[in-house]
This record gives structure tokens, C-alpha cells and sequence, in this order.
């Protein structure tokens, strides 16, 4: 008789999985060295000057960025975070302005429209791919929206084609946090460059990454002009420099320096072969799974390249006959852990529940409407993503460049295992 770990008998796994984040090789060690040699950590100066633009390493990285993924310009920034401050400030987001955004998400990309005053309204995501779903954002335009942060969730693309339709019959800006998406495509195009402006991250959890790092990209040629004076200090290089536009210019330090620069080249040579074992390693576990009843293995829309940074599994607790949370603490048991549900709808955060974001005075909220705000952050806004959250989706980080078969193996057999002897949860 076989006995399942949480009652005491043998896990599946007994060796930790190994580390999904070290993607650091000897071509990076060698890059550091290189900066450290020239003596110059960072070549950026804060006023009007070659030196605006930041040192060899930052322009080097952003030109390779800019060929790689197709696009007319990128702006590095020391985050991704920073990157959608930037991208929130380079639209023109004012005071009062309605920003759609997902809550099912890293909280950045809800959270950066306040630092402009910009009112984060939630709409609801799609339940096959996660990322805000077109019928939702138009249920939640008013006169007030002036954009949408789209984000691609786990690596998956919105559906970008109909939101950038929906935006251009309402006059909005579209920035789409492609964090977690960076390699992934939709219909031909990567990924960060399907909205106005996009945003990646080289956070030492992404694809490829720097430690901290980020990137914004856009076609556009004033955003990308603006996206510069907003990262290294604005205010004290319009007048030199001759931009008459002030709104939203009171500049940041969102600089990246030279070694993050030069890591991230080196790993931006290695995406195509990161991700490729991602998405062998993603087909192989949703062929082996793909036979369990009420266990769903991530959905690729038509056209869509995947980039795998989370694999999703969605978990029908009718089927299965045992909740969600039961299942996955027994499959922990087993060695194998799992995300259970990702984050918390982020409506639910104090921020938004006691409207504090800036000030003592509830600024911005405090320009809202009363009727309006009182249900603009109520519990269950987004019901598709309360169902993901507390009972439908469980999440793995394994599909990374460290695993191999075997981790793959272990992970199918932990959830086979489990399967097989679900009447000893019930
Ligand atoms: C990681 C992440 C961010 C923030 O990236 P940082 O570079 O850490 O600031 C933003 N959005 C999404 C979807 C992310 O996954």
C-alpha cells in the first residue's frame, strides 16, 4: 500500500529543486570584470550632456534591446517598477485620470499611475490566460480613463489585437508590463512592444535578468524623449535641452549603472536559449498531464509564444474531489511545492481598502467622486480572479533553465501519486 507523505509515508522528492533563479554563467563574470577595469560604474550625468544618456555599457545594452526585439527605442532603468513610474509619467497621466489595471498581478503595475495622481480602477481577467480580459476593460471605461496597464501574465500575451482596439476607440494609452514575457510573442511581434509603451524587468526572478534591473521600450519618439528626462532628472535638463513640455518631467534617479548594464547584455544573448528549454520543459509536463481529469494545463492562445516564466495549472475542485489548498499542501508534503492561487486580488491591499496612498488627505482618492470611490475598491470587483485566487489556479516555477527531465518527472509523479490515492484527502 502506498502511503502519501502528509500521512507519514515516503515523498515523492527528497532533494530540493534546484535554484530557478541563478542564470549567472562565466560570460557575465567576464563582462563585470570588464567594467570594473574601465573604472567607470556609471556614466550617467544628470544635465544636458552626452552623459544624459548614461555610459557605453547602458547605451550598448539599450541599442542591442532595441534591435532584438524590433522596436525604435529603449530606455534601461534600474527597474521595472521605475520603468512603469516612467511609462505612467511619459503618458501624461494627471491628477484624477483613470488607469485600468489588472489585479492579479505584481503590484507595481497597479500602483505606479498614484505616484502621478492617476486612480488605479480594477477590471477582471480572462480565466484561460490570466491578463485582463477586453470585455472587462471596456465595462470599466468612463470619461475619466486615460489608460491601461495590460500586463502578460506568467508570460502569456493579453489580447493585445482587441485591446489596442479598444484603446484607440477611446483615445487611451496602453503600457504593457511584459515583466514576465520577455522572448514570449503574439502574432509575429514580441511581447513589450505590442501597446504604445512597454516595460521588461531584469529582476534577478525573470527570464533574464541583472539583479535589479529594467527596460521600457516604445516606437514612439516623444514618450522615449520623456521616459529619459523622467529617469535622470528632468527639471534640470529642459531648459539645456530644449523641451518646452514640463507636465510630468520633475525627474527620478531611475539610472541603471554600468555592471547591471553589462550582465544584462550578456544575458540578453542567452533569452532564445533560456526560453526554449522553458517551453520544452512546459510541452513536456502538459503532455504528461494532460490525461488527469480536472487538472488543466496552461492554455496557448492561437499564434502565441508562451514564455513559460510560471507554469499554471488550473484545478477543478468538483473533479477532483478534495480542494485545492488540500491537494497542493499534500503535494508539498511530497517535495514538490506549489504556488497556491499567486496573489492576493490587489484590490485587497490596505492601500486601496483604507485609500492611503500619498499624503494624510487620501490623495489622490480624495478626487474621486464619493459614490464612485465607495464601490471602486469593493470586495469581489473582480470575481474570475477571486475564483483563481482562492480556488482554481496553483503555480510552478520549475519550467527554468536548471531543471532537467528527471525535476520534470518528479514533479508529474508527485501529482500522479496524489491522484491515485485522492480518497485519503477526502
Ligand atoms: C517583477 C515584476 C514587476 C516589477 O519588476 P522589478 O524590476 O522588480 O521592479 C512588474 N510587473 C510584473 C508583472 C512583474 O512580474
Amino acid at each position: 500500500m502506498e502511503e502519501l507523505a502528509i500521512n507519514g509515508g515516503e515523498p515523492v522528492r527528497k532533494t530540493p529543486f534546484p535554484n530557478p533563479y541563478d542564470t549567472i554563467g562565466d560570460e557575465e563574470k567576464k563582462a563585470v570584470l570588464e567594467v570594473m577595469d574601465t573604472g567607470v560604474l556609471s556614466g550617467f550625468l544628470g544635465s544636458w550632456s552626452p552623459k544624459f544618456y548614461g555610459g557605453e555599457y547602458v547605451q550598448r545594452l539599450e541599442k542591442e534591446w532595441s534591435d532584438y526585439f524590433g522596436i525604435k527605442y529603449s530606455v534601461s532603468m534600474n527597474s521595472a517598477t521605475s520603468g512603469l513610474i516612467a511609462a505612467c509619467g511619459a503618458a501624461g497621466i494627471s491628477p484624477g485620470d483613470e488607469v485600468i489595471v489588472s489585479p492579479y498581478t505584481m503590484t507595481a503595475s497597479a500602483t505606479a499611475p498614484l505616484i502621478y495622481g492617476g486612480i488605479p480602477v480594477f477590471a477582471d481577467i480572462d480565466p484561460d490566460i490570466f491578463c485582463l480580459s477586453p470585455d472587462s476593460i471596456r465595462d470599466k471605461i468612463t470619461k475619466k480613463t486615460k489608460a491601461i496597464i495590460v500586463v502578460d501574465i506568467f508570460g502569456h500575451p493579453a489580447d493585445m489585437d482587441e485591446i489596442m482596439e479598444i484603446a484607440s476607440e477611446n483615445d487611451l494609452v496602453v503600457i504593457e508590463d511584459a515583466a514576465q514575457a520577455a522572448g514570449a510573442k503574439y502574432k509575429g511581434k514580441y511581447a513589450g512592444t505590442l501597446a504604445d509603451i512597454g516595460v521588461f524587468s531584469l529582476n534577478v526572478h525573470k527570464i533574464i535578468q541583472s539583479g535589479e534591473g529594467g527596460v521600457v521600450v516604445t516606437d514612439n519618439e516623444n514618450y522615449a524623449e520623456r521616459l529619459q528626462l523622467i529617469r535622470n532628472h528632468g527639471e534640470a535638463v529642459v531648459e539645456a535641452k530644449g523641451v518646452n513640455n514640463l507636465v510630468n518631467l520633475v525627474g527620478f534617479n531611475f539610472r541603471m549603472g554600468e555592471l547591471e548594464a553589462a550582465v544584462a547584455f550578456e544575458q540578453l544573448k542567452k533569452l532564445d536559449v533560456f526560453l526554449k528549454h522553458r517551453i520544452d520543459s512546459a510541452n513536456y509536463l502538459s503532455g504528461a498531464l494532460s490525461e488527469i481529469e480536472g487538472i488543466t494545463s496552461p492554455i496557448i492562445k492561437n499564434k502565441v509564444r508562451h514564455s513559460f516564466y510560471v507554469y499554471a495549472l488550473k484545478f477543478d475542485e468538483n473533479i477532483i474531489g478534495v480542494n485545492r489548498n488540500t491537494f497542493i499542501d499534500a503535494l508539498s508534503a511530497e517535495g514538490i511545492s506549489c504556488n497556491n492561487g499567486y496573489v492576493r486580488p490587489l484590490y485587497y491591499q490596505p492601500l486601496f481598502q483604507q485609500k492611503k496612498a500619498i499624503g494624510n488627505y487620501g490623495y489622490p482618492f480624495n478626487l474621486v467622486e464619493k459614490n464612485r470611490l465607495d464601490n471602486l475598491y469593493a470586495i469581489n470587483t473582480s470575481p474570475v480572479t477571486e475564483n483563481m485566487y482562492n480556488k482554481c489556479l496553483f503555480l510552478t516555477d520549475i519550467c527554468n533553465r536548471n531543471t532537467n527531465l528527471s525535476d520534470m518527472s518528479d514533479f508529474i509523479n508527485g501529482i500522479n501519486k496524489i491522484i491515485r490515492n485522492i480518497d485519503l484527502l477526502k
